[in-house]
């Protein structure tokens, strides 16, 4: 009857609760080691010039290989790692690695770091990015911090203040994810960016709806007046860059150009990538 059938799907989520309740704290439990234990990787993500179709850079992104679970999307263990702390020392990590890595790669080519907002938050951060400069040899022009608008959400006077301290080392900073925050023009005028990254939402929409389009035309010109280079990010198919292309945009990033690689293939692709030619793009591309 419906009472006992209420009560099976009051079980059933309670059990459901349950799980996500104990995988929440294995993982926890299991991130604080996965440092020493070798489990984090990082993966590179090529961003390509519209107008050259080069490679101008890579992205860093976090892996974590888990001995029981696999792989563990940075979605479910980045904020893990946020609200534990351990986003500090992991970040550190992170830093240090793929400027090592950058340093091996040829001199043309950039590195961007994902940096948390906890990270923004403490006053070593830019001591942290001198070190990882420094040890690595890495020269500052070739890394960019690539952090959120949620940064601005508490910001202190420090906050702002310590951006202007990274950015004195030479480095660059873009704002990540543009367009999914609160109030996002609001932090436009809080701190000169060098980059503006449009996120994916925009990018998977810009085919089927004119708003979308509308707001990424937009974006592309108000990032052009305040003299920032612009990144879309998740392009996927053809007719996508040549929209981005039209619009006026000046980077692309995302699985039609390639996947976050490996640090191994990082410069096999870039050799090949070299070889291969641009894209034949559908022109005259109108939305329907
Ligand atoms: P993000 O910085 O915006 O990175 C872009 C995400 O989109 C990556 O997911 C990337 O693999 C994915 N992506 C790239 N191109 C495409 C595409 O064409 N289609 C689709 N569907 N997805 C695409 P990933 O690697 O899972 O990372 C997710 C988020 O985790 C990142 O978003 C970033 O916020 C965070 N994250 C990753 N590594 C780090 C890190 O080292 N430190 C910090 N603080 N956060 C990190
Ligand atoms: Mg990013
Ligand atoms: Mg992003
Ligand atoms: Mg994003």
């Amino acid at each position: 009857d419906a009472k006992a059938n209420a009560t099976g799907t009051m079980r059933y989520f309670v059990q459901r609760m349950g799980e996500q309740v104990r995988r929440r704290l294995v993982l926890e439990r299991d991130l604080r080691d996965a440092l020493e234990l070798n489990q984090l990787s990082l993966h590179y993500q090529p961003k390509v010039d519209l107008a050259t179709w080069r490679i101008i850079g890579f992205e860093a992104l976090l892996r974590w290989q888990h001995p029981q679970h696999g792989n563990i999307p940075p979605s479910e263990f980045i904020t893990v790692a946020e609200e534990c702390g351990l986003i500090l020392s992991m970040g550190a990590w992170a830093l240090q690695h793929a400027c090592a890595e950058a340093a091996t790669w040829p001199e043309h080519l950039q590195v961007a770091v994902n940096i948390s907002p906890l990270q923004v938050m403490t006053e070593d951060l830019p001591a942290t990015v001198e070190g990882a400069l420094r040890l690595s040899g890495l020269a500052p022009h070739r890394l960019e911090l690539e952090i959120t608008e949620s940064v601005f959400i508490n910001e202190t006077r420090g906050t702002v203040n310590r951006l202007h301290a990274l950015r004195k080392l030479g480095i660059q900073i873009a704002l990540d994810d543009f367009g999914t925050g609160y109030s996002s023009l609001a932090y436009l005028r809080r701190f000169p960016f060098d980059t503006l990254k449009i996120d994916r939402a925009f990018v998977r929409e810009l085919l089927i709806s004119r708003d979308a389009r509308a707001i990424v035309r937009n974006i592309l010109a108000l990032a052009k007046s305040l003299r920032m280079a612009t990144v879309a990010e998740g392009v996927e198919e053809p007719a996508q860059v040549a929209v981005l292309s039209a619009e006026g945009c000046d980077i692309v990033q995302g699985y039609f150009v390639a996947r976050p690689l490996p640090a191994h293939e990082v410069l096999p692709f870039v050799r090949q990538f070299r070889e291969r030619s641009r894209p034949h793009m559908p022109t005259g591309f109108h939305l329907g």
